[in-house]
């Protein structure tokens, strides 16, 4: 039985580009995994050029949740930057939003850093907001954060930047999930053993 404490599931998220001419929303119908299952951290040089971070983060979810489709927006522009590969990116501000593989078109992986404040950090609560030394502290309800933001995995660890990015426990690859076998610790405490 749940009790009024158990955290649920979010009917949908809502996410944006910075300049919000690129606005979506990702529906989570009761047959799809929560927290979703496809998240992780890709440290490749390609994602890093893209976002612009050390850390590059998206989620994979089923294209026929998100609405409206991203095709369907005018200033959501495509670079192919493999084969069949594109980083999707919002023309007006900039905003890296979107990974596509045209060999699965029912996966769109989208950067998690689009969603909404409220989404991953819940509302403010501007009436319990507080005062000290460090600043003004703003007590924020609910969202989602840990569920969307906690990594399942780390890909392209062999490009993880020793003493600055590959402090993750979780489970890595050191390049993509396909290639080589998953492991724990530091790249660059792991021994030679031929
Ligand atoms: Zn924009
Ligand atoms: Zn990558």
């Amino acid at each position: 039985m749940r009790t009024m404490m158990e955290r649920t599931r979010p009917t949908h998220i809502k996410g944006s580009c910075l300049c919000g001419a690129i606005r979506f929303t990702i529906h989570f119908p009761k047959d799809t995994d929560w927290p979703p299952q496809g998240n992780g951290i890709c440290q490749c040089t390609m994602c890093r050029k893209h976002s612009g971070s050390l850390l590059p983060q998206n989620i994979a979810f089923p294209t026929d949740n998100v609405s409206p489709q991203f095709p369907s927006l005018p200033t959501y522009k495509t670079y192919d930057s493999g084969p069949t590969t594109s980083r999707d990116f919002c023309s007006t501000c900039g905003s890296p939003l979107t990974f596509s593989d045209a060999k699965d078109k029912n996966v769109i992986q989208i950067n998690i850093g689009a969603f909404d404040e409220e989404v991953l950090l819940g509302e403010k609560v501007e009436s319990e907001a507080w005062k000290d030394e460090y600043g003004r502290h703003m007590p924020r309800k609910g969202g989602w954060g840990y569920e969307l933001g906690f990594p399942k995995y780390h890909i392209f660890a062999e490009n993880e930047v020793k003493g600055v990015t590959d402090g993750f426990d979780g489970e890595k690859w050191l390049t993509d999930r396909e290639g080589g076998k998953a492991f724990k610790g530091k790249v660059a405490e792991m021994k030679r053993k031929d």
